[in-house]
């Protein structure tokens, strides 16, 4: 079969002829349908060889989707020609944390080495892919698996950096995206489906701040120390009562921590260099911030249920397997409306 793999440190991904790999016991074989690509993807393609702990050759693809194409000894619960959706952050299943769905935070992973696919593990930017258990996939019915399958990522992690903060965003309060890219549309429309807050979307060049507005945004601006005072305008004075930072450099977590106001909560997903310091006198009174990972089982769940509600919908371009490489170029300089999916 045909993958696209990272085959050498700092040389862009190609695509291999590879053997078509086969179910062991356990295991679900997916024909791939589609594949998301991810920011996190040229993060770890931009590592030096002495960070890189992702093995070589990679094949890429931490989102997935696909159908059943046969099942490996002592799978029952699943039917072949079933269409699903992978969720990506594997785990033991069977530690503390992994029993409350939580598996990106599994207690034992590293220590097995147990890896995401496109993360250690073959990835889903090939013809077909091995998933390790069959509770890392979750049906998606009629969704189309193009626009299904960032919900596993794009959608799933801004859905769980959200969701602890909802009972803050009632109606008056406003929430700040920083990053309107793959996983910041999708932030914007989950904050908009699942509160009744304003939202303010940050990014550079006014064809994201015109896309931010189009999945909902109630405001978009440039995302520079103008944007402070902004917020600040906007809410008569207030500040921000959240901020999902998509990005996490040091310039956008500084822009955070000066526009919420007391009991805000900072939300560092993107993951750059950035941190805040939080204090009595640095950081306004009870200001929390969190640095979530990925998402639960359970919440992937829900995120494919909201996109089939027709609440939530990924904006994509879509690549072949032989032009995914520029998706990554697209992705770099900033071109990319969406999520890119890659349609093996
Ligand atoms: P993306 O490239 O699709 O989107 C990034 C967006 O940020 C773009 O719209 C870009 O124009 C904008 N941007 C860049 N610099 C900016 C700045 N200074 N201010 C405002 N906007 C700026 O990326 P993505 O795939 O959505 O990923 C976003 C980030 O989240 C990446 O750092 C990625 O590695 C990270 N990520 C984290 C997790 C997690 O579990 N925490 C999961 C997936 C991705
Ligand atoms: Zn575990």
């Amino acid at each position: 079969m045909r993958a696209l793999q990272y085959t050498s440190i700092g040389r862009p991904p190609e695509v291999v002829e590879i053997p078509t790999p086969e179910p062991g016991p356990g295991e679900v074989l997916l024909k791939v349908t589609a594949a998301g690509a991810c920011h996190s993807d040229e993060f770890v393609m931009s590592l030096p060889e002495d960070q890189y702990a992702y093995g070589l050759p990679l094949t890429l693809g931490h989102e997935g989707a696909g159908v059943v194409a046969a099942l490996g000894e002592g799978v029952t619960e699943l039917e072949v020609g079933t269409a699903v959706a992978v969720y990506g952050p594997w785990g033991c299943g069977s530690c503390r944390t992994c029993l409350t769905g939580a598996e990106q935070y599994c207690e034992v992973a590293a220590k097995r080495g147990i890896m995401p696919p496109g993360l250690g593990a073959p990835g889903a930017m090939a013809e077909y892919m091995i998933v390790d258990r069959s509770r890392h996939l979750v049906p998606i019915g009629d969704l189309d698996p193009v626009s299904a399958v960032p919900l596993t990522d794009a959608g799933l992690t801004p859905y769980h950096a959200i969701k602890p903060s909802l009972p803050k965003l009632v109606p008056g309060s406003t929430a700040v995206v920083i990053g309107a890219g793959g996983l910041g549309h999708m932030g914007i429309q989950i904050l908009k489906a699942l509160s009744s807050c304003r939202v303010v979307a940050l990014d550079v060049g006014e064809d994201k701040l015109a896309f931010a507005r189009e999945v909902g945004a109630d405001h978009a601006l440039t995302s520079d120390e103008s944007a402070v005072d902004a917020v600040r305008e906007l809410t008569g004075g207030r500040g921000a009562t959240a901020v999902f930072d998509f990005v996490g450099v040091q310039a956008t977590t500084a822009l955070a921590a000066q526009m919420v106001h007391f009991q805000s909560d900072i939300v560092i997903v993107g993951v750059g260099d950035g941190a805040v310091s939080v204090g009595f006198f640095t950081t306004p009174w009870e200001t929390s911030v969190r640095s979530p990972y990925w998402g639960t089982i359970p919440e992937l769940h829900e995120v494919v249920a909201l996109a089939q509600s027709g609440a939530i919908h990924v904006e994509t371009e879509t690549f072949s397997l032989d032009e995914a490489p520029s998706a990554y170029e697209r992705m770099h300089a900033r071109t990319l409306r969406g999520r890119a999916v890659i349609v093996p």
